[in-house]
């Protein structure tokens, strides 16, 4: 089925600015708050958000085959688990309903008051109920860093990296969405010299720059998901702050991995940008330094273009961007990740988020974390007031953004903003 929603030549009748991130070609999908406390599953174009509840009452939905109550629900899980023919329809129908050609919407101003929002009298909430997070560690610049730092700069990369796209479990409990603030976690960690751990504040409170996947139900137990077919089973991306705790990890993650110096929050843009929406910005991954084995071999271009940002905003004061860097330089797809997470059987539902790992590119001004920019502090970086910062400090905000633009359209992922707080206090 063609995915006419992606058509560049396409113009919509609601207004918006052509540096919009969120263009007709787009069409993401999340949940939002009503300034009535309502809430629902919703689409954005431009600065509109768009009430897909109320559209699909109004029967603007007709044929196609959806429950009556799938947009009335606070999360997309079940539109989710209806599959890519159905988000395809859906997708391909809204982008009919705001074309410039199409009157019925246009033309009827009672039902848009209904329908149409401004963004800025909705609240965002988290889109999906994720049930399990894994985070892999796909960069090969990251691991290449990561590892040149803690062990060794001659073999930088453990023995499996080249062969398994690596990852760990996670915790779902503590992601949330962009605007919620994050407290600096307190915890564990070994003093340098020192013999036993002190507990306090976490003194390298870092952000981690990824990407994150949502899935669809893919598997049963027991079955595996061919590299080839993975892609059937992603829903859409976000933006992802992975929160880091440098100092905890650093005493903790011995010989099991990251635990608590992860698990404190991490942050994802509101919206999901569907794959079927990226398919205009596919490219090559990197070539493989080792052979892969035949379960993570795969045809065409797997790869997305998808360039991003983070910046650090102290309290009050101007924001600088402290990297750029691309979806694109991942070493691992996310096609051989979905193919390598279920290769032994284990199951993969509905709104499971899958993060990329840290994305660093080649050069310093690409890595993806403060850990990598600054080389764990001893080259801080010099901020647009002044200051300096090692890692981030309390009441810093922290904003990531993605965008694909390839000279016909630019589509966005929007942001993900948080503030970090200081430690929790009753
Ligand atoms: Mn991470």
């Amino acid at each position: 089925m063609p995915i006419t929603a992606n058509d560049p030549n396409r113009k919509t009748w609601l207004h918006i600015s052509p540096d919009s991130h969120f263009p007709i070609q787009n069409i993401p999908f999340g949940v939002f708050l009503t300034k009535d406390d309502i809430i629902t599953v919703g689409t954005r174009i431009g600065d509109y958000a768009i009430d897909l509840g109320a559209l699909h009452q109004l029967g603007y939905f007709d044929g196609i085959p959806l429950t009556d109550d799938i947009f009335l629900q606070d999360t997309l899980n079940d539109f989710i688990s209806d599959g890519k023919k159905t988000w395809r329809l859906v997708r391909n129908r809204i982008a009919e309903i705001f074309d410039t050609e199409n009157d019925t919407l246009k033309n009827n101003k009672k039902d848009q008051e209904i329908i149409i929002f401004q963004m800025s009298e909705v609240e965002m909430q988290l889109p999906v109920y994720i049930g399990d997070y894994t985070d892999f560690y796909s960069s090969i610049e990251h691991a290449t860093n990561v590892g040149t730092m803690f062990r060794d700069p001659n073999n930088a990369l453990l023995p499996n990296w080249l062969h398994i796209p690596v990852g760990y479990h996670g915790r779902s409990s503590s992601i949330i969405p962009s605007g919620i603030p994050v407290h600096r976690p307190m915890g564990q960690t070994l003093p340098a010299g020192a013999d036993a751990p002190v507990f306090g504040p976490s003194k390298l409170v870092d952000f981690e720059l990824e990407m994150a996947f949502i899935t669809t139900d893919a598997n049963h137990l027991g079955e595996p998901i061919p590299v080839d077919e993975a892609e059937d089973y992603i829903f859409g991306l976000v933006v992802f702050n992975d929160w880091s705790a440098r100092d905890i990890q650093k005493w903790e993650y011995v010989p099991l991995g990251p635990f608590l110096a992860k698990n404190f929050a991490s942050s994802i843009s509101p919206w999901i940008v569907t794959l079927d929406a990226l398919e205009p910005y596919r490219c090559d991954s990197p070539k493989p330094l080792k052979p892969q084995l035949p379960y993570l071999q795969y045809s065409g271009q797997k790869s997305f273009d998808i360039k991003l940002e983070a910046a650090i905003t102290p309290e009050g004061g101007e924001s600088t961007t402290v990297s750029k860097s691309n979806f694109k330089y991942m070493y691992w797809n996310m096609a051989q990740q979905l193919a390598h997470h279920t290769v032994n059987g284990c199951p993969v539902n509905s709104g499971d988020m899958m993060g990329s790992g840290t994305i660093s590119g080649k050069t310093r001004d690409s890595f993806g974390s403060m850990l990598e920019l600054t080389w764990r502090g001893e080259n801080p970086i010099q901020m647009s007031d002044g200051t300096e910062r090692k890692f981030i400090d309390d009441y810093d905000t922290v904003t990531m953004t993605g965008y694909c633009d390839n000279g016909t359209t630019k589509i966005g992922f929007g942001e993900v903003s948080t503030k970090l707080l200081p430690t929790f206090k009753k």
